[in-house]
């Protein structure tokens, strides 16, 4: 598998916007935490991680057992170290928040002890004695290789079917880069599998290049985790000029590849949820003058997180609000501007009200399409509104089929993608062991 990514990548120009700390910053920042019995921290992380004991460890030196606490329960700690929306899980969860001080910084303390762990060298875990069972793992994202994780610890034989080169998913291609870049991704991809015996079979995709059937024949059970589909495009006068690109695409685009933006001084991304302001931020980033969020809302209706938006504001980026799209507007089939049709608090038209901004590069940020449709040839499988229906613990209504990650939860974060990856991992193996399966 071709993990290598090319060395000019647009994405590098971005520096950590959290500064990792140093041994004394987390050895302060551990001895102020309270270890708080039925601690609310943990209750807010979805792969509830035991963090009052991992940050006791770090206050007492034992940095290395500190990130086996983080591991144990999340094997991609160190990514969600990083990318972890924090302010609204962990740490918007601390005691601390109530006491007017300020929270427990729990992901710069869990990337410190994880980055320790991974510069000491150390992976911790083990393949368990061969059982015979082999399983396949559907999509190479965080999902997947969670669950691949926890089932090659079982003793299983794991396959992982990747349609693209890179594995990772969209914590290699999707994640912004001031937050995490693809490279960092990759390492911890390596490192994940250096507990061996993980075949991934990359470039083939499912259903198209290997049937649900033929998977049924090889392999003993299937986790599907091929997350969410191609950015949703608007079909408007216009919608096929040269600078209008899927918000999805354009950050895969900047952090695997070059993009171009020499000749981009007006940017609008239109969209008001995390992937819209994770991409106006890089916009900003990468050196654009002008980045403007349009979005059919209010400041108060947008999805995205009140903490990325305020930062962006001091970055610099405009909004325009209550703003939908009408039509792009070009010269010769290149992107001149965008026509907006005004909207009231209710996200209604106003009769008669437009507004035209300069625009020469457009991303959508509306969403992405819902892959579950994919299934269609599994029998017992269900699927609502593109959403594969599972169990608590992960199982479809296939025999032998689980599924977790974007691709079940309809798009969350990293960390519910491993939670949904792993919980599904122990109910396979259960299963395979002959346990049953929890739906059948
Ligand atoms: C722009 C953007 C920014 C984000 N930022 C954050 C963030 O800061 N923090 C955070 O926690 N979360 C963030 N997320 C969400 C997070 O990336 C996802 O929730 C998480 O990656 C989901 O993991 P997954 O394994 O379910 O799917 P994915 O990461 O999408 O991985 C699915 C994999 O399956 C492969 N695949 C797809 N179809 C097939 C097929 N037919 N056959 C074989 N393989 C297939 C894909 O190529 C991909 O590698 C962001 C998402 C986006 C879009
Ligand atoms: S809630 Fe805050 S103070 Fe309490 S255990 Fe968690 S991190 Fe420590």
């Amino acid at each position: 598998m071709n993990q290598k990514l090319p060395a000019n990548r647009a994405e590098l120009v971005f520096e950590d916007f959290k500064k990792p700390y140093s041994e004394q910053q987390a050895r302060a920042e551990a001895n102020r935490c309270l270890y708080c019995y039925d601690a609310p921290c943990i209750q807010a992380c979805p792969t509830e991680i035991d963090i009052p004991t991992f940050i006791r460890r770090i206050a007492n030196e034992n940095v290395e057992g500190a990130a086996k606490t983080i591991f144990d329960s999340n094997i991609l700690g160190m990514s969600c170290a990083r990318v972890c929306p924090v302010e609204t899980l962990c740490v918007g969860s601390c005691v601390y928040n109530h006491m007017d001080a300020s929270p427990i910084q729990i992901g710069k303390l869990q990337r410190y002890a994880t980055d320790a762990a991974f510069d000491a060298g150390l992976s911790f875990y083990e393949a368990g004695e061969d059982t015979g069972k082999s399983v396949v793992c559907i999509g190479g994202g965080p999902a997947s290789l969670a669950a691949a994780h926890r089932l090659r610890r079982f003793g299983h034989k794991v396959t992982i079917i990747e349609k693209d080169h890179y594995l990772g998913g969209l914590n290699t291609t999707g994640i912004a880069s001031y937050k995490m870049k693809a490279d960092r991704s990759l390492t911890e991809v390596e490192w994940l599998m250096s507990i061996g015996g993980i075949e991934v079979r990359s470039g083939i995709s499912v259903p198209d290049q290997m049937s649900w059937a033929d998977l049924q024949a090889e392999f003993d059970a299937i986790f599907v985790g091929f997350g969410l589909g191609e950015d949703s495009l608007l079909s408007l006068e216009g919608a096929d000029s040269k600078g209008i690109m899927g918000a999805v695409d354009f950050i895969a685009k900047m952090k695997l590849g070059m993009v171009d933006l020499s000749s981009v001084q007006h940017a609008i991304v239109i969209g008001g949820g995390n992937t819209a302001l994770d991409a106006v931020r890089e916009l900003k980033g990468l050196g654009i003058d002008n980045v403007t969020l349009a979005y059919r809302g209010g400041e108060a209706q947008m999805s995205g997180y009140a903490h990325e938006w305020s930062e962006a504001k001091r970055e610099g980026v405009s909004a325009s609000w209550r703003s939908q799209p009408l039509a792009f507007i070009h010269n010769n089939g290149k992107l001149t501007g965008v026509e907006f049709q005004l909207m009231d608090e209710n996200k209604k038209a106003i009769d008669g009200q437009t507004k035209t901004l300069n625009a020469d590069l457009v991303l959508l940020a509306i969403g992405q399409g819902k892959l579950g449709a994919l299934t269609s040839g599994l029998t017992g499988i269900e699927v609502e509104k593109g959403k594969i229906v599972t169990d608590a613990h992960g199982a479809t209504g296939a025999k032998g089929v689980y599924a977790g990650g974007d691709c079940r939860n309809g798009g969350k974060e990293v960390v519910n993608a491993v939670a949904e990856g792993d919980q599904a991992a122990q109910a396979m193996h259960t299963f395979i062991m002959g346990g049953g399966s929890c739906r059948t």
